[in-house]
Order: structure tokens, then C-alpha cells, then sequence
């Protein structure tokens, strides 16, 4: 049985106060075990991670980017292995999983450019013979806490950039998918950075919570679920740390009767479905106009009923079981309350699975479910599972006001081909990622990411610029140069100003 222990100083070390057994979401087969860290393994790392950040410090700029360069290469020659991984734990299909590791490969190209994003600031005679400049430095060890549903991506959303930035790094993956984390932190240690300047810590919300109370963790990056990232985000503050804390969404796309049907729908699948619907910027919820509302479900119940599910292969046209039984429970139970709430269900993923029932691995089908009202419970959960559901609306600004009255504000689409509505509907929807006839508007590395309302608890968004300010503080030199001869220089206790 494969016991999947800690990552430290470049090995894998062992030191659990409990462990949790890892099933392949496929078959449900119990594939591994892993271990919960205990407060030794919890101080070893972070000691190791305090060291390696001494050392990396001093490394020049040209140093650190080499470190990324060599990763990246690293990363591109291991995909299918990482694919691999991520099939074996999540359940992904390979296509989505290489999708995953490339858009994480994105944030590690953004983090070699880390001498020209790392400048500092300069202003000469700010006063009289006087120049001012800032200085990013790094903060020491930082903490990432991370997701099931991206297993790779999202720790790369945070490394990289943070140890660009002069930093050390303790990633914490999930413990539902731990095997690719655990990886792409084994081949960063191929790299000629210190030994320890990347650790893996694995378990639980307890480990995190022993973790965060570490007065030599200095800021914690946290990607999961909204009541976590809430707690995580308010025992920061207590403790004192900088926080980011990302949590989960419910995303509406909006479609126009001007819209392209058959584009709109094809897109709107895309991001439903893609990864089984468990992504924090997946379209969950479509709100169609209801002069085109028949022509658009007609063409939507169509193209869903051909999605395949269950499919071992990489096609595009396929998506994967759910993590684990508990989330396949949830999302099932969702259904069943959205069918006794009244809701049509026009296509039901629960006895879809190639046309049978799935006795075994974790799978629910592709679902659509029509006459959702906002006041019920199934409507306001985030069900993160391959379910559309469907709200016809009279006009746009039904639909900002729909988005904006939601208390999760990560991403939101509209589907047009009028311009000005477009523009008119991203100006006025409280939502940190609006995509124009795009369903999944994720930034690229050189944006920032990061939603609004309970998707997002800090200032910062993260990687790219706002990443960047995270990981470094400022520190702000002024300086003044006196004639050795000087004269005329006497006491003045008033404040200063620069007018002199
Ligand atoms: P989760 O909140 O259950 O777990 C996330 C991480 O937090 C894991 O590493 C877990 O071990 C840890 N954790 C769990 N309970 C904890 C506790 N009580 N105290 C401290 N740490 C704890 O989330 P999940 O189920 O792994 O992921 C799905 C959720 O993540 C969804 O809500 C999704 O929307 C969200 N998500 C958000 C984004 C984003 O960018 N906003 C991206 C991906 C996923």
C-alpha cells in the first residue's frame, strides 16, 4: 500500500498523528494512505523551511530565475506522469489533466520574467538633493493550503512566484488528492535550488490549524471552500499573518436572445461539465432570455446527452468520476433537493453512466435541471458537481441583479453579439471575473485572479502582480548625501516637508 508521507529537505519523511486512506475515484479502490503530519514533522519542516530561506535570500535574481527555467523544463518533460497522477487520485480525464498542468506551467513561465517584475520604485530629489526609492523583499516562509480540484495547478498558482520573490515555501495539498502535489514538489527538487526551500506538509484542517498558528509562517495563500477560507482568513488576523484567502463560487452565465446559440451552448457545456463541474469558476447556473429559452434548451439537452462520462480516454468530449463518494453523495443529494423543491430535471446524470448505473468509482452523469427559483436551497448551495441549472429571465438587468444578490462573486459570463450590452453588463456586475462570450474567463498569469464578495477574504488577489505584492514588502529607503563643507544646517524640530 502506497503511504504517502511529508516532503522535506528533499525527501519523504513519516510522522502522523492520524492518517487517511486514499481511494481511486475511478473504481473506488483504497489506492494509498496518507499521513497527517504531528507536531514534530510540523517543526522539522518548518526549521527546514526557515534555513533554505536564509540561504535562497541571497541568491541573485539571475540565480532564482535559472531555478524556475530549469523547473519549467522539468514540468513540460514529466506531463503525462503528472496527468497521470492526477487521473489516479481526482479522477480527471487526461486532456483536462494536461490542461490543468499547463495553466499551471503559465504561472512558472511569469515567475522566470522575476527580474523584470521584481524592480523597484525610484524618485530622484523628492526633496532638495534628496532620492527615494522602494525595495520589495521577501517575507520568510510561506504557507499554501490548497484545493482538491486543481491538485497541481493551484500549488503552482503559489510557488512559484513566492519563491521567485525570495521566499520559502510549506505547501499543504489536499488530502482528498495529494499524489501530483507531492510530485511537482519532488521534481522542484531536481532543481539547484537549496534542499528545503519547498516542503510538503500532508493532512488535515487540524495539520492547518496547527500549521497556521506557527509564529515563523509569515503569510498563508489559501485556495478551498468558503467557511474555511473565512476561518483560515480571521485566524491570520489573530495571529498576525498576512492572508489571502480564496473560497468557492456560484457562477451564472447570461444568455442574450442576440447570442449565437450554437456557440453559446457548446461554451456553456465546456465550462459546466469540464473536470465533472468541479471548478471554482465552472458555469453552474444559466440564465437565458425567454424569447430564446426553447430554441436554447432544445440545442443544450442535445449536445449534453452526448457528453460521455465514465470514459477512460482523453477525449474532449468526456469527463471523469467526482473526488470521493462523499462529494458524489452531495451532489446527488443536491439533485434530489432541487427535484423535491420542484425543479424539472431535463437530463439526469444520476442513472446516466454509459447508459447504466456505476456500482462502483464515483460518477454522477451530466445534469440539467430547469425552473430554478433563487429561493431555494438548491439554487443557493455551491453543488460543484456536472449540474447546469437553468433560470429564464425577462432582461439584463433581471440578470445583474440576480448575479449581484448572490453572496459569491468569483466569475460570471454573458453570452451577446451586441457590444454595448456586453460592456453595460461588465460595468454593472459585482463580480471579481467577467468573461465576454468567454465561460471561463481565468486570468492569464500576468492578470491576477480572484473573485469578490465570499469568494475572495484579503486585498490581494493571487499570482501575477497582486501575487507578486503578496509575497514581498516594501521597504522604502530615503537617503541624502550632505556636502562634507555644509553649512547653514541647524536644529528644526518641525515637520519636514519637501517644499524646502
Ligand atoms: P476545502 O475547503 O474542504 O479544503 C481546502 C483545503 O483546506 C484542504 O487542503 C483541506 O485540508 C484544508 N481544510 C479543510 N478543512 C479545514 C479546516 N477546518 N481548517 C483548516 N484547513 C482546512 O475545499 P475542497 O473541497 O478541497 O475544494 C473545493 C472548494 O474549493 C470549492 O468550494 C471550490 O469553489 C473552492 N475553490 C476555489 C478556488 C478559487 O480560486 N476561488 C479554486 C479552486 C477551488
Amino acid at each position: 500500500m502506497n503511504k504517502i508521507g511529508h516532503y522535506i529537505s528533499g525527501k519523504q519523511e513519516f510522522g502522523e498523528d492520524s492518517s487517511i486512506d486514499l481511494f481511486n475515484p475511478n473504481n473506488g479502490e483504497k489506492i494509498g494512505i496518507v499521513s497527517c503530519a504531528n507536531k514534530t514533522i510540523i517543526e522539522k519542516t518548518i526549521n527546514s523551511s526557515n534555513k533554505a530561506f536564509n540561504e535562497w535570500k541571497e541568491f541573485s535574481i539571475s540565480k532564482r530565475a535559472s531555478v524556475l527555467f530549469e523547473y519549467k523544463v522539468l514540468l513540460e518533460k514529466n506531463i503525462d506522469r503528472i496527468a497521470e497522477l492526477i487521473r489516479n487520485d481526482l479522477g480527471k480525464v487526461k486532456n483536462d489533466a494536461i490542461g490543468e498542468i499547463r495553466r499551471g506551467i503559465e504561472n512558472v513561465e511569469y515567475a522566470c520574467g522575476i527580474s523584470e517584475i521584481l524592480k523597484g520604485e525610484y524618485t530622484k530629489n523628492v526633496s532638495s538633493s534628496v532620492d527615494s526609492w522602494s525595495e520589495f523583499e521577501p517575507l520568510g516562509v510561506i504557507l499554501g493550503v490548497t484545493p482538491f480540484n486543481f491538485p497541481t495547478m493551484v500549488p503552482l498558482w503559489m510557488f512559484p512566484l513566492a519563491l521567485a520573490a525570495g521566499n520559502s515555501f510549506i505547501l499543504k495539498p489536499s488530502e482528498k488528492d495529494p499524489m501530483s502535489s507531492m510530485f511537482i514538489a519532488e521534481l522542484f527538487n531536481q532543481t539547484a535550488a537549496p534542499k528545503g526551500l519547498l516542503n510538503v506538509i500532508n493532512g488535515d484542517g487540524s495539520t492547518v490549524q496547527n500549521l497556521v498558528k506557527n509564529s515563523k509562517i509569515k503569510a498563508i495563500s489559501f485556495v478551498g471552500s468558503t467557511p474555511v477560507a473565512k476561518q483560515i482568513f480571521e485566524n491570520s488576523a489573530k495571529f498576525g499573518k498576512r492572508c489571502q484567502a480564496l473560497g468557492g463560487a456560484k457562477n451564472h452565465a447570461l444568455v442574450l436572445e442576440d447570442a449565437n446559440i450554437d456557440y453559446a451552448t457548446d461554451q456553456l457545456i465546456s465550462a459546466a461539465y469540464g473536470s465533472s463541474g468541479q471548478r471554482c469558476m465552472a458555469l453552474s447556473v444559466a440564465m437565458v432570455s425567454k424569447k430564446v429559452k426553447e430554441n436554447f434548451l432544445k440545442t443544450l439537452t442535445k449536445k449534453v446527452q452526448n457528453l460521455k462520462v465514465n470514459y477512460n480516454g482523453g477525449d474532449s468530449n468526456s469527463f471523469g468520476p467526482l473526488v470521493s463518494l462523499d462529494h458524489q453523495r452531495k451532489v446527488l443529494s443536491n439533485i434530489n433537493l432541487a427535484e423535491k423543491e420542484g425543479c424539472k430535471i431535463i437530463v439526469d446524470g444520476r442513472n446516466m453512466i454509459d447508459g447504466k448505473n456505476s456500482k462502483t468509482g464515483y460518477f454522477v452523469g451530466a445534469t440539467i435541471i430547469d425552473n430554478v427559483d433563487l429561493s431555494m436551497q438548491s439554487y443557493q448551495n455551491e453543488i460543484f458537481g456536472p449540474v447546469l441549472q437553468i433560470i429564464e429571465i425577462n432582461d439584463m438587468q433581471e440578470a445583474i441583479k440576480i448575479i449581484n444578490d448572490n453572496n459569491f462573486g468569483n466569475g460570471c459570463c454573458i453570452f451577446t453579439s451586441d457590444g454595448r450590452k456586453a460592456r453595460s453588463f461588465s460595468e454593472k456586475v459585482d463580480i471579481g471575473m467577467v468573461g465576454i462570450n468567454i465561460p471561463l474567463p481565468v486570468p492569464s498569469s500576468s492578470h491576477s485572479f480572484g473573485g469578490w464578495k465570499n469568494s475572495l477574504f484579503g486585498d490581494l488577489n493571487i499570482y501575477g502582480p497582486d501575487g507578486l505584492r503578496f509575497y514581498t514588502q516594501r521597504k522604502t529607503i530615503t537617503q541624502r548625501w550632505p556636502e562634507k563643507q555644509r553649512t547653514g544646517s541647524k536644529i528644526n524640530l518641525s515637520m519636514p516637508n519637501n517644499l524646502n
